[in-house]
């Protein structure tokens, strides 16, 4: 053992997370999507040990989701390893395991890991970032046939259910079955709707044209449904329009005002109507993860922790929750759960416990600075909204590009998708349009 006092030696991860560690303070961080990475970064030159315990291996990009899912990019593209994103950060244990419990009065959390059970991870800080999942509003029986929207096996699925339908309706002798296959519903007109459905037109107008011989793709309907008034709710009434004549153009077929009553292995029942569809998606609404629940303080109606002016759990010292799990007001109104907040929030939080732990006291509040919303639908249009500025069109749509390609989690991606990306534009081609498990026969189990 080293003689040099604690603050003096080099960082050096223990590799054993049970045991607390009696010479440095230990951050835990449930999550390693945009909030739980930015808080591990913020930390990075403290004197702590810091573990990030995330059930998957890989951070993902998520605003990028509906191009796998539609065979534009391949999941490696738009998601990095944990481990590989924070390399340099020697203060930093990653822990793949999935948080299951959390005890606040002796400060230890539950993680299930593949092969090694249940251990139990102390902390003196811990901070909740894991997001949100899909919610089915009561009718969780829908996800087997409209799967949401969340993860790369998501996007994985959608594609191949959306590839798959295209294969099944070339070969079915059944006229009705054919156009079953070729009807695509997607419920839920927020952003990841709209693009989703914009994407999806794109790709039966234009990379499946030629590619079948009996079925003509670019006669597939698409469907977007929403219960609300309008496409893209967060955004301006005018930009709402503009977008509901673009999608209208592309030949999507926007219902709203309809609420979906079911959805089956033949389709759904939408405003009393039934529409028969092979290839349900939904992107309707979202659930906090059950984590922020574990730490027992109050939470809204989305399950999101509601937290004080530091993003703390109130009544629980050096207990914070960020990103999509909390439930963050800042002069009367909710911040939104976009990335952004979530990657203010984490580097805010981070910075906060780095503070502390050199004996500063933190008294100024978290402050959302909104850079903006934007959303894009399909080849060479996007909206944004940023306070009173609304713009629409080619321009918005180059400025959509260039900030997602910079805001991929690394070097690599944002090569492979701007490469990608030049491909598809000028040729209509998507490079990931294989199926890795022959689609099911109609009548099979659904997913
Ligand atoms: C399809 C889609 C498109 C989007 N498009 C945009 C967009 O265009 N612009 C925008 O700003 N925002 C967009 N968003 C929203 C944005 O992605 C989120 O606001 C952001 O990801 C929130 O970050 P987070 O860190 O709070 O949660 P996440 O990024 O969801 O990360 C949560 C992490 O917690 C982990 N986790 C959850 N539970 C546990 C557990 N029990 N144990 C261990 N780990 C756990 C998960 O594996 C995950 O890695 C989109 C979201 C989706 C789903």
């Amino acid at each position: 053992m080293s003689a040099m006092p604690a603050e003096n030696r080099p960082h050096q991860a223990t590799g054993i997370v049970d045991a607390p560690n009696p010479e440095r303070k230990r951050v835990v961080i449930v999550g390693g999507g945009f909030a739980g990475i930015a808080a591990a970064h913020a930390l990075r030159h403290a004197d702590v040990e810091l573990v990030l315990i995330d059930r998957r291996n890989h951070h993902i990009f998520q605003p990028l989701l509906y191009q796998v899912a539609t065979a534009v990019l391949s999941p490696a593209e738009i998601a990095a390893p944990i481990r590989q994103l924070e390399l340099k950060q020697r203060n930093l244990n990653v822990l793949l395991a999935e948080v299951t419990s959390i005890d606040v009065a002796s400060r230890t959390v539950d993680a299930s890991s593949p092969g090694a059970g249940i251990r139990k991870v102390s902390f003196d800080y811990l901070v909740v970032a894991t997001g949100m999942r899909p919610s089915y509003f009561g009718h969780d029986e829908f996800a087997r046939y409209a799967p949401g929207l969340k993860s790369l096996g998501d996007a994985e699925t959608i594609r191949a259910k959306i590839l798959g339908a295209f294969e099944l309706a070339e070969t079915t002798e059944d006229e009705g079955e054919r156009a079953r296959q070729m009807t695509f519903v997607l419920v839920g007109a927020g952003p990841t709707g709209v693009e989703l459905a914009a994407s999806l037109a794109q790709m039966v107008q234009v990379t499946l044209r030629g590619n079948f011989r009996r079925i003509d793709p670019a006669k597939a309907s698409i469907v977007l449904l929403d219960a609300g008034k309008r496409v893209l709710p967060t955004f301006a009434e005018s930009l709402s329009r503009r977008v509901t004549r673009r999608l209208t153009k592309l030949g999507v077929k926007v219902l709203t005002g309809v609420k979906v009553e079911t959805v089956d292995e033949e389709g759904v029942i939408a405003g009393g109507n039934r529409i028969p569809s092979a290839t349900v998606i939904w992107t309707a609404g979202v659930v906090a993860a059950p984590v922020p629940k574990m730490l027992g303080t109050k939470t809204d109606r989305a399950g999101r922790a509601l937290v004080g002016p530091l993003l703390n759990v109130v009544d629980a010292p050096g207990v914070f929750v960020v990103g999509d799990a909390a439930s963050v007001m800042q002069d009367g109104h909710p911040v939104p759960g976009v990335a952004q907040a979530a990657i203010q929030e984490g580097r805010y939080v981070g910075r906060l416990i780095a503070k502390e732990l050199k004996g500063r006291k933190v008294k100024r509040p978290f402050s959302y600075f909104d850079k903006g919303n934007m959303a894009v639908v399909g080849k060479n249009y996007a909206v944004l909204e940023r306070g009173r500025l609304r713009t629409s069109g080619f321009l918005t749509w180059l400025v959509w590009a260039f900030v997602h390609v910079l805001s991929l989690p690394q070097l690599q991606n944002r090569l492979r998708v701007q490469h990608q990306w030049v491909w598809s534009y000028f040729t209509g081609q998507r490079s990931s349009r294989l199926i890795p498990e022959p689609p099911r026969t109609p009548g099979a189990d659904a997913r």
